[in-house]
């Protein structure tokens, strides 16, 4: 019945999974913030949850956190947004651990008995104390965020900052702040990686050395196809003119489902594993490609992402990053584990 459907390859994102711990020879957090980049959450954390390599799940703010619980995940999960004045009930009642970044944040927590890790700032900018050592019998760990994991140089004094750090600290059960692109660093002192892109099965560079399984397919159905002669408009504001006759292919899927429009006239989806192009301005729910030369029917389906094209191909062409272009998936594509 449904029109576009996102399949996750259970196994696939398993094997990330295990290739991410070999490499690093570190149990993960699992980002899943976002609906786990849109990808979907639940499905995602439930088929992690029971893998050992697997210690904890990060989500981004507390209704993140409380969907998770709902949905029956059981192992720790950190807020990685810490924590404001009003939430912290839903702290204790979803038994979930915030990331403090900000005195602010250790107010709303007075007089409650959870376990907290702090974040440090040591070169992204963003959330975390600078140096400030916070003395607190919770604290059961510590981390910070690479802003730039491709510079080596900045890198290696934002991880010999937080070494520093973390020195302060004794008995933490938790240290981290390598993200996907940042596992390279192997950093000795972490006991945790902290990690989200790469297991969905997308590089974070060229070259990764871990090696990843495309996790992630996503296809829609044809819902119209006909000849068009030479010489006619495709789509809002004729971006396109056919230079010759031309079988054109609607697709159901569109921008508001995340195919962005800034990949009108430049990107190729795929027909039975070859290439059609993409013809006109993508629009809201519809996209046009040319079918010329194919046995094309209404109602066959045409790949989006998956084994002929990842999120961060499209991306690059899409002049983004893969995170955004999987953030801005829509919730009325129907998900799908196998
Ligand atoms: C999103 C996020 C991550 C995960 O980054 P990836 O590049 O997807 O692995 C890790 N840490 C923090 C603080 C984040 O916000």
């Amino acid at each position: 019945m449904w029109r576009a459907i996102l399949r996750i390859k259970k196994d696939h994102i398993r094997k990330n999974v295990e290739s991410l711990y070999k490499y690093s020879g570190k149990p993960l957090i699992a980002v899943v913030k976002a609906d786990a980049y849109g990808i979907g959450a639940i499905p995602i954390s439930l088929l992690l949850q029971d893998m050992e390599e697997i210690s904890a799940f990060a989500v981004a703010c507390v209704e993140e956190g409380i969907e998770l619980r709902k949905a029956g995940i059981k192992k720790k999960i950190l807020v990685l947004g810490g924590v404001l004045k009003g939430e912290e009930k839903a702290f204790i009642e979803y038994k979930l651990t915030p990331v403090v970044s900000h005195m602010e944040h250790l107010k709303a927590l007075e007089n409650i008995p959870i376990p907290i890790q702090v974040k440090y700032d040591t070169g992204m900018g963003r959330l975390g104390f600078l140096e400030e050592v916070i003395e607190d019998e919770r604290i059961e760990g510590v981390l910070s965020h690479l802003s730039t994991p491709l510079d080596e140089n900045f890198s290696r004094l934002q991880i010999d900052s937080f070494k520093e750090i973390v020195k302060m600290y004794k008995g933490l059960k938790y240290i981290h702040m390598e993200s996907s692109a940042g596992v390279i660093y192997r950093v000795p002192f972490a006991s945790h990686i902290r990690v989200g892109l790469a297991l969905y099965g997308e590089k974070p560079f060229q070259d990764y050395p871990v090696e990843l399984k495309p996790a992630i397919e996503i296809r829609a159905k044809i819902i119209s196809v006909k000849n068009l002669p030479t010489g006619f408009p495709i789509s809002y504001s004729k971006s396109y003119i056919t230079e010759k006759p031309t079988k054109v292919g609607v697709v159901a899927f569109g921008y508001a489902d995340g195919l962005m429009k800034s990949l009108s006239n430049k990107a190729y989806l795929y027909y039975k594993g070859e290439p059609v192009k993409i013809l006109g301005n993508i629009t809201m729910d519809m996209t046009m490609i040319d079918l010329t030369g194919k046995e094309a029917q209404v109602g066959d389906w045409v790949g989006i992402v998956g084994e002929n094209q990842s999120f961060t191909f499209l991306a690059k062409i899409a002049g983004t990053i893969p995170y955004e272009l999987m953030t801005n998936l829509s919730s009325r594509i129907k998900r799908e584990v196998v």
